[in-house]
């Protein structure tokens, strides 16, 4: 796999990043387009700008782990916080609903700095203010077009934005009725429609288990 694009440095971009990069040993160039001017997406952290020690998390601000996930995904929760990155929330917060065998975590660096953490792992080009566009077929090549710059080709693009963003795609996907065949194929699917495709990038998990249980034509 020759040159991969991610779209969106959110949650989903930034892990999906750090997965390829972990486990796919042909993959020669990866890089993140993110249209914003950092990463973080709908987990995003401020700063004041008086004191950047001053932080605020405007998205998600706190991780749950319920039993399910603890059991499908204690890995990640490991390493997040043997890196210090999440810690146990403890405290109590007025009007929080908890079940039982449930686990918040909180990101005492802000939340963003998950998302910063699989970046770094992810060893990938990192590049803001690249808001693409247009996806073209070119020579059995994607072509991404972003709204200022040169487009370049990739073998596979992933993208991570919300379905409504990715309806506002313009180019040779809005005809293909979203056969993503390449991208999906990443990720254990066949076919699909926009939709799927977005939810299969939100849930790898979900996906893998759909495509045993439904065919999608
Ligand atoms: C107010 C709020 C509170 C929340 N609270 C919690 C919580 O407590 N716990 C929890 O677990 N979750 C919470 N969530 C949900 C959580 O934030 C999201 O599920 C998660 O951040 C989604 O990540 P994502 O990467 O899938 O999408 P996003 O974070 O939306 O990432 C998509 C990225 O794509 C970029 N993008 C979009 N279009 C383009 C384009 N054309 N070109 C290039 N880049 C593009 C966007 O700028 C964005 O950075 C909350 C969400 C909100 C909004």
């Amino acid at each position: 796999m020759a040159r991969v694009l991610i779209v969106g440095a959110g949650l989903t971009g930034s892990l999906c990043a750090a997965l390829l990069r972990k486990e796919v040993s042909s993959l020669r160039y990866l890089a993140v387009w993110e249209k914003a001017g950092d990463s973080g997406g709908r987990m995003t952290t401020a700063s004041s700008p008086h004191n950047p020690q001053c932080t605020a998390d405007l998205g998600a601000q706190y991780i749950t782990c319920t039993p399910h996930y603890a059991k499908k995904h204690q890995t990640f929760y490991d390493e997040l916080l043997a890196h210090g990155i999440l810690k146990l929330l403890t405290s109590p917060i007025e009007g929080m609903m908890m079940k039982e065998g449930d686990f918040n975590f909180v990101a005492p660096q802000g939340v963003s700095s998950i998302i910063k953490h699989y970046l770094k792992e992810s060893g990938a080009e990192v590049y803001f203010r690249r808001c693409v566009t247009q996806i073209n077929l070119r020579n059995d090549k994607w072509e991404v077009v972003r709204e200022t710059g040169s487009p370049e080709q990739f073998d596979l693009v992933v993208l991570t934005m919300p379905v409504p963003q990715i309806l506002q795609l313009q180019g040779d996907i809005v005809n293909w009725g979203m056969d993503f065949k390449f991208q999906i194929a990443l990720i254990g699917a066949e076919k699909g429609t926009v939709q799927r495709l977005s939810c299969s990038l939100r849930n790898l998990e979900c996906v893998k288990k759909e495509d045993k249980e439904t065919s999608v034509e």
